[in-house]
């Protein structure tokens, strides 16, 4: 309304805009989205094992044992068909905005002797570099001489509402190609469930001795459960097979490639890095990153925390994975309570959550660890997150120490 109403606005632009037909277009668009064929978006039913909550959260030696809940219709597109259409899609004129190897961007002034190196896009970090090289140093497929290139998954996830009132919301995940400019537009890949659906909490209730309600802890355990759930469905074994041996496809400039499906980075609040790598929400080791902690954060930005960063990074490994099998065993043959004394015994050194990890149980045979694709969320951690209402609290606490303090920040 304000684009139209703006005195600049020129009425002729639009006067022979048949409104109902782009109406029309944009209802047809979005059912479009959800054909079900090769290429476009699928559903199956996900599901996850409840287990059986004894009474007081003392192990029963009850028959009752854990039993299937299905969430229906989680809406997705495949990985590697995305990856398919994408490079496929791709023709002579927009080809070579697609970069298959990486480079170094520098920057050279007449200030400066050594040129600076620019990073910006995914394709000039040192990180692409190492992925590449450690590509084309490995051997390749029995009898294959083609070009090996990394295809860079970049995963971005936020909540979407759908409705002005009510609850309503979609939890969309993006997916953006990292060997093309950042200026270029992501899409969404699924539509992950956050939330359990209603019906979940009769199922849980049955679940649970004496008929109450799922406690607190069950219903977030079910919630981490799902979220891996879906994704064990997206990191499916042709995501697995294309990340080991790679997928031949035609490209624009007629030459068949091999790519391999690397992922780069995954992008997301607070709330959801811990839900992504299975820790509790500031736990004794709050970082999704490192091992650092709670009561050594108030040291961030010094040296030593620096250091700690890599020394206590956290990993993916086979202690990490059999620790959280022994929980699950416990969980769900032992019938213990997911914050139970014996499985926070297990965990608690290193806050994790007894939630089967999607990318633990999927691609730790192949070396990934799933911590690191994890960054700083511009909007969230910057723009609205916790560094602005620290700034505000610094400028609060400058005014009330002396006003003329403000106008002096500002002059500088
Ligand atoms: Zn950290």
């Amino acid at each position: 309304m304000n684009i139209l109403g703006d005195p600049e606005f020129k009425l002729e632009d639009i006067h022979d805009v048949n409104w109902g037909q782009v109406n029309d277009l944009l209802a047809t668009d979005k059912e479009g989205e959800w054909v079900d064929n090769d290429t476009g978006w699928v559903h199956t039913p996900v599901t996850i094992s409840v287990l059986y909550q004894p009474c007081c959260g003392v192990p029963s030696n009850s028959q009752a044992g854990p039993r299937n809940y299905v969430v229906d219709n989680f809406y997705y597109r495949s990985l590697v068909s995305v990856i398919h259409e994408k490079i496929s899609g791709m023709n002579a004129a927009n080809h070579h905005l697609f970069h298959m190897e990486p480079y170094e961007m520098l920057w050279q002034t007449e200030n400066h002797q050594q040129p600076v190196c620019v990073q910006g896009e995914l394709y000039t970090l040192p990180s692409f570099v190492d992925a590449y090289q450690k590509l084309q140093d490995s051997p390749p497929e029995p009898g294959c001489n083609l070009l090996r290139a990394i295809i860079a998954l970049m995963f971005w996830f936020d909540v979407t509402p759908l409705t002005s009132f009510g609850n309503a919301k979609l939890w969309p995940l993006y997916l953006f190609f990292g060997n093309k400019s950042k200026y270029r537009r992501c899409k969404p890949l699924c539509h992950l469930c956050e939330h359990l659906p209603d019906s979940f909490k009769d199922f849980a209730t049955a679940q649970t001795a004496g008929g109450k309600a799922p406690s607190p802890a069950l219903m977030t355990h079910c919630s981490r459960e799902l979220f891996h759930a879906q994704w064990k469905v997206l990191l499916d074994d042709n995501f697995l097979q294309a990340w080991k041996h790679g997928i031949m496809i035609l490209c624009a400039d007629d030459i068949n490639h091999q790519f391999y499906p690397r992922i780069f980075t995954y992008s997301a609040d607070y709330p959801k890095k811990i839900l992504i790598v299975s820790i509790h929400n500031l736990g004794k080791c709050p970082c999704p990153h490192c091992l650092i902690p709670l009561n050594c954060v108030c040291n961030l930005g010094m040296a030593r925390d620096m250091t700690q960063r890599d020394t206590m990074a956290r990993v993916d490994n086979v202690q990490r994975h059999s620790r959280i099998e022994a929980v699950q065993r416990l969980i769900y043959e032992k019938n213990f309570m997911v914050n139970s004394a014996a499985v926070e015994k297990i965990l608690r050194d290193t806050s994790l959550v007894p939630t089967a990890n999607a990318f633990s149980n999927r691609l730790l045979s192949v070396g990934f660890n799933f911590h690191s694709m994890l960054l700083p969320d511009l909007m969230h951690e910057v723009e609205i997150g916790g560094w602005k209402a620290l700034l505000i609290h610094l400028l609060r606490m400058l005014q009330s120490v002396n006003d003329q303090l403000l106008v002096e920040l500002d002059r500088g």
